[in-house]
């Protein structure tokens, strides 16, 4: 499916190529089933509604995830990435995937969007309520260039398992991961995402009834990422899971738009305008984005605001 989608956006950037003098700006975004691939493609298509004569082009990309984005808007290979709070956090500040290159000092904020869960599924099947109910299960931990490996990787170490031994570590991609809990493949993935997504959607529907596990104990992680704070799932999206308490607790954090300081004032403007001023309209592309506001759009972000959203901001009364 992904190979389809690449292959007609390529198409469609080839004829644009062809007749119009505008740049191009594409937005990262994470697998076809998780929710940024809709929120970019829902923000690219306010950007060319309304898109002046000659302007920018704006176009998605599905992508590995939060770490992939931010490391490809830095190196000019996309203008806009979508990405976790806290991989921006921690690209700006030389942490994690960043701590041998150091601080990112490139990288800006754009705004933020939905919040989203670290969320452990599990097929109910297998016996997993809690987090060491995980030992020698096989567990899926995320593609390398995910936002939600990391997240997982700081979850079993705060619950004292150790992901190389203690489970068997699996790092399947987004768009897999239902289908292979189905089929008895793993027993479990971690998948950081905002609620409700096609991805837990597919995994609910299949052979294996699925549950979601709580991920508790986090109070020192929390105390020691400025990152992560206490979230719930909002489990009531997925009527099929085996949970009668319809709020699971886990950790989350915020999903941001970040850009390149090397990204020029008006694309960025373009795109931040296009996504303010039709909010209501966002707001219903996608469940996860009911909530969106304007001032909690501003919230979240570590790295600097890039000037060409802050001069949209600074004339929207906004900053
Ligand atoms: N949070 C995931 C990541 O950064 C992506 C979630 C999504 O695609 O909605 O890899």
């Amino acid at each position: 499916m992904s190979k389809w989608i690449c292959v007609v956006s390529l198409a469609a950037l080839m004829l644009v190529g062809c007749g119009e003098k505008g740049e191009y700006a594409t937005i990262g975004t994470g697998g076809v089933t998780g929710v940024y691939y809709p929120a970019g493609g829902a923000m690219a298509k306010l950007a060319n509604r309304n898109r002046a004569e000659g302007g920018t082009r704006f176009a998605v990309e599905s992508t590995a995830g939060s770490v992939y984005n931010i490391n490809a808007v830095l190196a000019g290979d996309l203008q806009f990435g979508i990405a976790q709070s806290d991989r921006q956090y921690q690209a700006v500040n030389g942490l994690a995937e960043w701590k041998d290159r150091g601080a990112q000092g490139d990288l800006r904020a754009v705004c933020s969007l939905h919040p989203e869960t670290v969320t452990l599924v599990a097929a109910d099947d297998a016996n997993i309520r809690t987090l060491a109910d995980l030992r020698g299960k096989r567990v899926s931990i995320g593609n390398p260039g995910s936002g939600n490996r990391g997240n997982a990787l700081d979850v079993l170490n705060a619950a004292g398992i150790a992901w190389k031994t203690d489970i068997k570590a699996e790092e399947l991609d987004a768009k897999v991961m239902a289908s292979s809990l189905n089929d008895g493949r793993i027993d479990a993935f971690f998948y950081t995402v905002g609620h409700p997504n096609s991805s837990i959607m597919e995994a609910t529907a299949g052979r294996r009834k699925i549950r979601f596990v709580p991920i508790t104990g986090m109070d020192t992680l929390i105390a020691a990422s400025p990152y992560y704070a206490k979230a719930t799932i909002p489990a009531d999206f997925y009527p099929a899971a085996a949970n009668t308490n319809k709020t699971v607790e886990t950790i989350g954090m915020m999903t941001t738009v970040v850009t390149s300081a090397k990204v020029k004032d008006d694309v960025v403007y373009a795109l931040t305008k296009a996504v303010f001023e039709n909010l209501d309209e966002l707001r219903k592309q996608h469940p996860a984005f009911k909530h969106l506001t304007k001032e909690g759009m501003l919230k979240g972000l570590s790295a600097p605001i890039h000037p060409g959203a802050m001069k949209y901001f600074k004339e929207a009364g906004l900053k």
